[in-house]
């Protein structure tokens, strides 16, 4: 058989992913994408992913985890539940670092990766029409181009899209002038009614510094700060930011030195908006019965409250990378198999990320009441923060009532929920159905 020739289109974690394992297993590879190594550098922050202990060592298994997690990383998730006069708070540990390097940093040094091991990349933007030609050169046509338009070349799945907004309106910034906590790790605080916010250590060009993403509730408090303009007035906007941390976030701002305080390296570290989470149809089948495979955002793009997308990218990159490599006809059962493989856990991420933008909103009782079990408990806790490593166990976890009665006696033989769940067990799809 003739050497397998792989096409792909986007060079974000997906595309480079799946690149690297392919070139891995000598497979010839093209990525097509509109960005030059070059060009990362003078970009507006383009997100600020954490990658979990699970993604490092597909990084280390590709040998591209330059920063290893013992120097790079952060160790475990500090909770904070503003709730009445005695918010909550306590910490679980993860079982292996985490990490956050800026991708204006990470993505470029992967690229570069890519062609040291004779990857191709073509410079250029392509346009939907551009695929079929683009297919006539190899097997199979990947598309990986993030969350923007190109993806909804493939159908909405909406049975797994209960959306068509975003469900906060996000300010998300690397800042400078916050201390450390005792122990490096993310803190992820729930201000019930106006928002969340996640605090990642994160490498930027600066050095470290503290990423904030700020998940603001639509109609609340903190809305407005995602429509204030850095630029306009850097000073009014470091102010009303001190002012809403003050208010809703205190361990945060008690950490703040304000003379220190602004973004990390200049004007362009801060990234306003929202994302309306959306899965699609894994693949087309294209006029000459080859077929484009969606990847990535392109397939199930998720709000970023709990860190998952480019986690679940890189998982699904490289199933579907083994998955090349084993078979030899690329067809509706191979898409199949990739499918088998690789929805547990996409689809996973996608449904625990919902669950989660719904329970936290206004902090449904029984939601409430499984927070205070964890704060109550070590075991419970740790379980939980390794769990963002694994989100399909999250989802074990969260699909129903019954079932996070059941985890929470299995784990720590206790049985906290004070509910009926008969009559409740209906309402986390509730929860879910109520705001599609
Ligand atoms: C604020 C924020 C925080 C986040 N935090 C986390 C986190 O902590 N953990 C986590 O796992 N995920 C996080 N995510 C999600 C994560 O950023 C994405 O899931 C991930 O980057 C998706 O990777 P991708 O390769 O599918 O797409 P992208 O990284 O978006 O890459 C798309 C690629 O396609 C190229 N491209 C686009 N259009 C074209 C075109 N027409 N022609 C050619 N090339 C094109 C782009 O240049 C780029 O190379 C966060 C997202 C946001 C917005």
């Amino acid at each position: 058989m003739s050497r397998k020739k792989i096409g792909v289109i986007g060079a974000g974690t997906a595309g480079l992913h799946l690149g690297l394992y392919l070139r891995q297993h000598d497979v010839d590879v093209t990525i097509f994408t509109d960005r030059k190594p070059e060009d990362y550098a003078g970009m507006r922050l383009l997100n600020t992913v954490a990658h979990h202990a699970v993604t490092c060592d597909r990084e280390t298994a590709l040998g591209v985890n330059h920063w290893p997690g013992d120097k790079w990383g952060y160790f475990g998730h500090y909770y904070y539940i503003g709730v009445g006069p005695q918010p909550l708070r306590f910490f679980g540990d993860l079982h292996a670092p985490s990490r956050a390097i800026d991708y204006r940093i990470y993505q470029p040094r992967l690229m570069a990766d890519f062609l040291a091991r004779g990857g191709k990349i073509e410079y250029r933007e392509i346009k939907g029409e551009d695929v079929l030609s683009i297919s006539a050169g190899f097997d199979v046509v990947v598309v990986c181009t993030g969350k923007g338009p190109f993806g909804q070349l493939f159908q909405l799945d909406a049975a797994h899209s209960p959306f068509d907004r975003p469900q906060r309106a996000l300010c998300v910034g690397l800042f400078k002038g916050i201390k450390e906590n005792p122990i490096r790790a993310v803190r992820m605080s729930f201000a019930p009614g106006a928002g969340e916010m996640i605090e990642i250590p994160t490498w930027t060009f600066n050095g470290l510094s503290t990423a904030l993403v700020m998940e603001n509730h639509i109609g609340g408090d903190l809305e407005i700060l995602s429509k204030v303009k850095y630029d306009e007035n850097p000073r009014a906007f470091l102010d009303l930011l001190i002012e809403k941390l003050r208010k809703h976030y205190p361990d945060c701002a008690a950490l703040i030195d304000e003379k220190e305080f602004d973004l990390a390296n200049s004007p362009l570290d801060i990234l306003q908006g929202g994302v309306t989470p959306t899965v699609r149809k894994s693949h087309i089948v294209l006029e000459d019965g080859k077929l484009a495979i969606a990847l990535g955002d392109v397939h199930s793009v998720v709000d970023p409250v709990l860190g998952q997308g480019a986690n679940a990218a890189s998982y699904a990159a490289v199933i579907l990378a083994e998955e090349i490599v084993k078979q030899n006809v690329y067809d509706e059962r191979f898409i199949e198999l990739v499918n088998n493989r690789r929805n547990d856990r996409v689809l996973g991420a996608s449904r625990w990320t919902n669950f989660m933008l719904m329970g936290l909103k206004e902090l449904q009782p029984e939601f409430a009441q499984f927070i205070g079990a964890l704060s109550q408990n070590r075991t419970l806790a740790d379980i939980f923060t390794d769990n963002f490593n694994y989100p399909e166990k999250q989802w074990d976890v969260f699909a129903s009532l019954s079932r996070m009665q059941s985890w929470l006696e299995e784990t720590s033989s206790q049985s906290p929920l004070n509910i009926s769940l008969a009559a409740n067990d209906r309402r986390v799809s509730d929860l879910l159905a109520a705001n599609a």
